[in-house]
């Protein structure tokens, strides 16, 4: 199955379930009431149904991550949580318009002999000014200057207090959510949503624990960039059996502080599965964590948490192979470059490298190296050249794609993006708008969860969230004409 027609079939059971507390409403054959006081239910039970699915889709599952990659995941994340606030946002209002008014704001049908139940009130309230306040610093999380360990412990803190009030509010509140299968499937949905914050955050360390590893070796890769060995640390443990993973993929990696501290960073495997024992990953400083990773003390602890990810070569494959690379992008590319030559694969291997200026150019020797032994053809590519620079000039731009890629690449190449966000969306633009080449044969790999280009891949997500909206919406309106 294509990876497609995968992220479709995903789309369609995430829709599923977002539509069970509906599906069960229906299903209580409770008579009628007016078009907008059951529109309100109905936003109430699929917003609060899509706010419990967040959890899981933040939720680390490697199987997912291999299947549709950890980007795509997060950004569905994202659009999925813009539509659910809608829902959730406009869900009390409606019962304040003139003429599905017979219950009065939050109070829900349980209410209708007319007293308002203060509790159930007050906990949806609570949790509606909690859900408008986590997406708003969500969304400018940037610009609000704060540590992104503490943004996201805020978040998940956040979160798991809105899915308990919620629950409360349902059940105590909601015109179908007091019948006791549906009660039942709220409460046993609410465990599992925070289920898989506590796999996250206490069981994936504790897991951890029984494989330590080391740092190695810290070697200057290039301008303000760092190659991390990392290797078993069987003194304290570590059964010595490899890291089971694929090149391309990455992993969270937590250096020793406190056990259960959130100061683990996500960063792509640069090392190839060939090269055994040891993992090497390479760091590019870009805030707190990053800048201090020149200064890491050979012997520190490490654990990691992977492998994730689908930036990885199909088995068997053997099309031509196009990497392109921007700033320490370039890891995980690289690891599929010596995957490829350490495998003696033959296949043929274009690397286009990006960078500002030459004193960045990561895995320089190496690249040259493959050039030289003809296994690839590598260009380098600088924004700002010194004088007398053979290689190309500019950025990884449509002229210069048009100028370095073959026919028979475009014809039948893969394509490997990783980079700056605005490199991948330049890139993925030019490559499939441009060149016409089809979506599957262009995998991006982005550092930053943020949505990209409305003409690639995010452009398709959005589709597939506005279609399920859609679809949804849809389900919500047959239900209140029902
Ligand atoms: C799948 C993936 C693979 C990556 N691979 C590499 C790599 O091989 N080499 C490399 O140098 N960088 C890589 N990164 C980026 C790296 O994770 C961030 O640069 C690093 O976490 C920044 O941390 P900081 O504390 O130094 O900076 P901060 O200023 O704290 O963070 C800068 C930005 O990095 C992101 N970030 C920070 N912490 C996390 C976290 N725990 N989880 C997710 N995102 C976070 C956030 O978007 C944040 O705004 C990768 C990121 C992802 C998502």
């Amino acid at each position: 199955m294509t990876e497609t027609r995968l992220a479709w079939l995903l789309v369609c059971a995430y829709g599923l379930i977002a539509l069970l507390p509906l599906l069960l409403a229906t299903l209580q054959g409770l008579p009628p009431r007016p078009f907008l006081d059951d529109l309100a239910s109905g936003l109430a039970l699929v917003g609060f149904s899509m706010l419990l699915l967040e959890f899981l889709l933040s939720g680390r599952f490697k199987g997912l991550s291999a299947l549709v990659g950890m980007d795509r995941v997060m950004q569905f994340h994202q659009l999925m949580a813009w539509i659910l606030v809608a829902l959730l946002v406009i869900h009390p209002f409606l019962y304040y318009l003139p003429t599905g008014a017979t219950a009065g704001p939050m109070q829900g049908p349980a209410t209708e002999g007319g007293d308002i139940d203060f509790l159930p009130s007050l906990t949806g309230w609570i949790a509606w000014f909690l859900l408008l306040l986590l997406v708003f610093t969500a969304a400018v999380r940037d610009d609000l200057g704060i540590r992104y360990e503490t943004w996201r412990a805020s978040h998940g803190i956040g979160a798991v207090l809105i899915a308990l009030l919620g629950l409360h509010h349902t059940l105590e509140a909601g015109h179908y959510s007091g019948d006791p299968l549906l009660a039942t499937v709220w409460s046993l949905a609410v465990l599992i949503a925070i289920a898989s914050l506590i796999h996250v955050h206490l069981l994936i360390p504790l897991g951890q624990r029984r494989h330590p590893y080391r740092v190695g070796a810290v070697e200057k890769e290039a301008d303000r960039t760092w190659t991390l060995m990392l290797e078993p640390d069987r003194e304290a443990g570590h059964p010595g059996t490899p890291f089971p993973y694929l090149a391309g993929q990455f992993v969270w990696l937590r250096f020793q502080r406190a056990l259960f501290r959130i100061t683990e960073h996500p960063f792509s495997l640069s090392s190839a599965p060939s090269e055994g024992l040891q993992l090497r990953v390479t760091i590019k400083e870009a805030g707190d964590f990053t800048n201090g990773i020149r200064d890491i003390l050979i012997g520190s602890r490490v654990y990691l948490d992977g492998p994730y990810g689908n930036f990885t070569l199909q088995p068997g494959d053997i099309r031509p192979l196009v990497l392109i690379g921007g700033g320490v992008g370039m890891a995980p590319l690289m690891a599929l470059l010596r995957d490829v030559v350490a495998r003696g694969v033959s296949r043929h291997m274009r690397v286009i490298q990006g960078n500002n200026t030459e004193q960045e150019i990561l895995y320089r020797e190496e690249l040259a190296d493959s050039e030289a032994q003809g296994r690839a053809q590598v260009h380098q590519v600088l924004a700002e050249p010194p004088a007398g620079w053979q290689g190309e000039s500019g950025f990884p731009d449509g002229a210069l794609l048009t100028r370095c890629i073959s026919e028979s690449e475009r014809d039948n190449g893969v394509f490997y993006v990783c980079g700056p966000p605005a490199m991948i969306d330049a890139v993925e633009d030019t490559l499939l708008n441009r060149f016409g080449i089809a979506p599957e044969r262009v995998i991006c790999e982005r550092f930053r969860y943020t949505l990209g280009n409305r003409r690639g891949s995010t452009g398709r997500l959005l589709k597939a969230c506005l279609l399920t909206a859609g679809a949804l919406l849809l389900a919500m309106v047959l239900f209140a004409l029902r």
